[in-house]
């Protein structure tokens, strides 16, 4: 076969692959709503799912835009990263494990978004297709937005109470502290006979 692909054809491909990864979103997002514990994550789950309703009505114009079919190719990435996604709501967790591991998973989705939009953008913008590149640029935005609500939710009290279940007494799990106790001693002490 003669090779005669073109980055525009590369283009559409990886068109076809995040629409076809979004609707896989849609699909994942209600059960990360009912599994998630905490009011504002499920409240920003459920805002993302929106949002993603969105950015899947924009690919369509991004495909209009370029005058090609609207059409959506199984994106097996965002398909392995849902699958990781589904065990870890599985496991027998604790509530705010639980939140904190749904947090875990939902970065890896907004960062492999943010990878393929990233390239979308520049190769929209490499050829021209400023329309395309716009529309590209306005989801991308909304992936990074995303990922920061949750980093701020993660580290603004859900990892917190998720550590402070494991360690109940906000003490650090303790393996066998008694013999660097005791160096730490005999060195203070050595250093103490040194001064004299
Ligand atoms: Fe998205
Ligand atoms: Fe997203």
């Amino acid at each position: 076969m003669a090779s005669s692909g073109t980055l525009h054809d590369a283009f559409i491909d990886e068109l076809r692959d995040v629409y076809n990864a979004e609707q896989q979103i849609t699909k994942a997002l209600p059960k990360m709503i009912k599994a998630a514990s905490s009011p504002h994550l499920q409240q920003a789950f459920s805002s993302h799912l929106e949002q993603t309703r969105g950015q899947i009505a924009r690919l369509e114009e991004v495909f209009e835009s370029i005058e090609e079919k609207v059409r959506g190719k199984k994106c097996d990435g965002m398909a392995g990263i849902i699958d990781e996604g589904k065990s870890a709501m599985q496991e027998d967790f604790d509530d705010e494990t639980m939140d904190a591991a749904l947090i875990a998973s939902a970065q890896r989705v907004e960062h492999y978004e943010m990878a393929a939009y990233g390239t979308l953008v520049a190769w929209a913008e490499a050829m021209g297709h400023s329309d395309a590149a716009e529309l590209l640029q306005a989801t991308l935005d909304e992936e990074k937005e995303t990922d920061e609500k949750l980093t701020a939710l993660a580290q603004g009290g859900i990892n917190r109470s998720a550590a402070d279940a494991a360690h109940p007494d906000g003490q650090e799990e303790e393996d066998e502290p008694a013999p660097a106790a005791r160096k730490t001693a005999s060195r203070s002490k050595t250093k103490s006979k040194a001064r004299r």
